[in-house]
């Protein structure tokens, strides 16, 4: 079968590897279409090549068919052609977290598509079959493919507690950011406020408001002026309910914060690559809970209930590309003039 497969730092190559075979549990699927997402850019550039020195197939955000199901799979549901999401944790079931129900916290924890174990960027995969989510006949491939990243968004938006008729603001309008503001907007919040510093970015997020009857001036150029500020004053002098960091950047978390009202929660969903220098006295005095987000845990089915009720509109933020331009990809989002880039992988 052909796969992409990630040999260095921006080596990346489309080649014959072996067909995988599915084992007890275990379930053989034909990825139809993968996202390309910040953790994979980041092994795309070479980081993070102290966790996996072998060459590694990419592709953890994936829709697919059922080719097969292997042995001592009984779920009538998943049936060769049934179109599926795959949630991409390998866990160990046994460890505390595991036990406690935060299985996104495994201790043994291993990624589908950023380890040895393949990925979604592949003509065919195998995955355990707890790790399959069927999905409704009415949603199409590439929202199958965007139920991972939305999971990450709703997770965090959960965390947020906010909820109808409250506040919000979200810092950075990249993927993560665009599918946490539409989670708040499908949960009733009615003002949501985004800083974004990119002028495409903050115009792809003013459609998404118009077409969810959001106020696109609400979106805000963190450049252009004092963001707490603006808030402040968005918001009748009182700061946000809750405010969730998808920037990853010391500015935009001080931003998040101080335009946070006492009693709020300030969220952290991005992946920060550089440490934060932070005073604890800012959120002692201001009664903000800072309140960290990773993945997700159980999220994968209201999310695919939202995608079948049109909560997370595609428009104007997703784009396919062929399996051949998946290099040309990463280096897109490198530059940053692309959001979500899905690799249709059968060429559909
Ligand atoms: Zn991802
Ligand atoms: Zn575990």
């Amino acid at each position: 079968m052909r796969a992409a497969v990630l040999h260095d730092a921006r080596d990346l190559r489309i080649e014959e590897v072996p067909d995988p075979v599915p084992g007890a549990g275990e379930v053989l699927l034909r990825p139809r279409f993968t996202g390309l997402c910040g953790s994979d850019l980041h092994f795309w550039e070479g980081g993070l090549r102290e966790v996996v020195r072998d060459p590694i197939i990419l592709g953890h955000e994936f829709s697919a068919e059922v080719v097969e199901a292997g042995p001592g799979v009984d779920d009538p549901a998943i049936r060769p052609g049934a179109l599926v999401a795959v949630e991409p944790m390998w866990t160990c079931g046994v460890c505390g977290p595991c036990r406690r129900g935060t299985y996104n916290f495994c201790r043994n924890m291993v990624w589908h598509g950023l380890s040895p174990k393949g990925g979604g960027m592949s003509d065919l995969t195998v995955v355990r079959a707890s790790m399959v989510h069927v999905l409704p006949e009415s949603l199409t491939a590439m929202q199958g493919a965007l139920v991972e990243p939305v999971s990450v968004a709703h997770h965090c938006v959960t965390r947020a507690q906010v909820g109808p008729g409250g506040t919000a603001l979200v810092l950075g309008a990249g993927p993560i950011g665009i599918a946490a503001y539409l989670d708040l907007r499908a949960r009733g919040v009615e003002r949501v406020i985004v800083s974004e510093p990119s002028a495409e970015r903050r115009a792809a997020i003013g459609k998404l408001a118009e077409l969810t009857g959001g106020g696109a001036d609400l979106v805000l150029d963190p450049a252009a002026g004092d963001v707490v500020a603006a808030v402040r004053e968005l918001t009748g002098g009182e700061g946000v309910d809750a405010s969730i960091d998808a920037a990853g950047v010391e500015p935009a978390f001080h931003a998040g914060l101080g335009a946070t009202r006492p009693g709020g929660r300030m969220v952290t969903v991005a992946v920060y690559m550089k440490p934060v220098a932070f005073h604890p006295m800012a959120a002692f005095l201001g009664g903000v809970d800072i309140v960290p987000s990773c993945a997700y845990c159980n999220d994968f089915p209201a999310v695919i209930d939202g995608m079948a009720t049109g909560s997370y509109p595609l428009d104007g933020w997703v784009r396919p590309i062929p399996l051949e331009q998946t290099a040309a990809g990463f280096a897109a989002l490198e530059r940053g003039t692309e959001l979500k880039l899905l690799v249709d992988v059968q060429g559909s």
